[in-house]
C-alpha cells in the first residue's frame, strides 16, 4: 500500500513532515509522497525522515493552477519525482512563493483597513516556515475574536469576493505540466471532482490535459465514495492516464483522514507508482 498525497505544516498541514513519514511507516505504508501546496520546503525534513523510518519517499508537492475560467472550480496538480535541487520547477515554485507573500501583505492592509489588528509578523509566526495563505489568517482572526470560525473568517474576509481577497501569481495547467517534465518529474490531477466539471465537460478538459502531457488522475482518493472513483478509473483509462491515489492527509486540519487508509477504506496499490516512474522522461 502506498500514499502519494499529504500535507504537512509546510503547507496547510497540522503535522511535521518528519511526524507525516512516522505516520506512514505506522500505517505500513511502502511509499509515501509529501506534497505540500506550491512547495518543496518539506523535502530536507522528509527525506531524513523517511531514511530513518525505512519509507520509501516520492519527492513532490501540489501546485494550485491558474483555470481561467476553463472550469468553475479548482485544480490542484499533483507532481511527483521533483526534488527540492532538479530542474527549473523548484525556482518557479519559489517565485510563486513570493508573489504569495506579496499577497499575504495586500490582505494584512486591506484587514487593517477595516479596523482588523493582524499584522504579518503575527502571521509569520501562526504559520511557521513553509507556504503561508490564508487559512493561518482564519486562525488568527478566531483566535482574536474578530470571527467565531474559520468558516466564517472566510466567509467574511478572506474567500474569493469578500473584502480582504486578493487574487495571487499561479501556473497554469500547461504551464505546470511542462515545468515538471522538464525537472524530470509526472503529474496527476487531484481530486479531480474539485474541478467543477461533469460528464463530457470533464472529459473534454481531462483530454486537452492529456494531450498537454498529463500523466495521471488521482481516482483513489481519501475522501471520495467508490460509486465516485470507478468513473474516474474509466476517464484515466480513456485517456491513457495512470490512475494515482492518496489519503490528503492534514492531520487536525481535515479530521477524519488518516495517513495511508484515508477514512479507512483506501489502500492505493504500490503498482500505480511503478507506472508513474514508467512514465517519467
Ligand atoms: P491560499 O493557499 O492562501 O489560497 O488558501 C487556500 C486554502 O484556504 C484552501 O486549501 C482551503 O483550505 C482554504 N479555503 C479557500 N477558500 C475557502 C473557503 N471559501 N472557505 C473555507 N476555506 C477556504
Ligand atoms: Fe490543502
Ligand atoms: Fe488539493
Ligand atoms: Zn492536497
Amino acid at each position: 500500500m502506498i500514499d502519494l498525497h499529504s500535507h504537512s505544516t509546510m503547507s496547510d498541514g497540522t503535522d511535521a513532515p518528519a511526524r507525516v513519514v512516522a505516520l506512514a511507516a505506522e500505517a505500513q505504508v511502502a511509499a509515501l509522497a509529501l506534497t505540500d501546496h506550491d512547495t518543496l520546503d518539506h523535502l530536507p525534513e522528509a527525506h531524513a525522515a523517511a531514511d530513518r523510518a525505512g519509507v520509501r519517499l516520492v519527492p513532490g508537492c501540489e501546485i494550485s493552477c491558474e483555470l481561467g475560467g476553463r472550469a468553475p472550480g479548482s485544480m490542484h496538480l499533483l507532481v511527483f519525482f521533483v526534488d527540492d535541487h532538479t530542474g527549473p520547477l523548484p525556482e518557479k515554485l519559489a517565485e510563486l512563493q513570493r508573489g504569495r507573500n506579496e499577497r499575504n501583505v495586500q490582505i494584512v492592509s486591506a484587514l487593517n483597513a477595516h479596523g482588523i489588528d493582524v499584522t504579518m509578523d503575527e502571521l509569520a509566526a501562526e504559520a511557521g516556515p513553509g507556504s503561508v495563505g490564508r487559512p493561518s489568517l482564519a486562525r488568527i482572526l478566531v483566535r482574536k475574536g474578530y470571527v467565531a470560525t474559520i468558516q466564517e473568517a472566510f466567509d467574511r474576509w478572506l474567500a474569493k469576493g469578500a473584502p480582504a481577497y486578493f487574487e495571487r501569481p499561479r501556473l497554469t495547467p500547461e504551464e505546470s505540466i511542462e515545468l515538471t517534465h522538464a525537472s524530470g518529474g509526472v503529474c496527476s490531477v487531484a481530486h479531480p471532482l474539485s474541478l467543477g466539471l461533469e460528464g463530457d465537460a470533464l472529459d473534454g478538459f481531462i483530454a486537452e490535459l492529456a494531450v498537454a502531457g498529463l500523466d495521471g488522475l488521482e481516482c483513489e482518493y481519501g475522501a471520495y465514495e467508490p460509486a465516485e472513483r470507478a468513473p474516474l478509473h474509466a476517464l484515466a483509462a480513456r485517456h491513457d492516464l495512470v490512475p494515482t491515489g492518496g489519503s490528503d492527509y492534514h492531520g487536525d486540519n481535515k479530521p477524519g483522514l488518516c495517513v495511508g487508509v484515508g477514512r479507512g477504506d483506501l489502500c492505493v496499490p504500490d503498482e500505480y507508482l511503478d507506472r508513474l516512474e514508467a512514465r517519467r522522461r
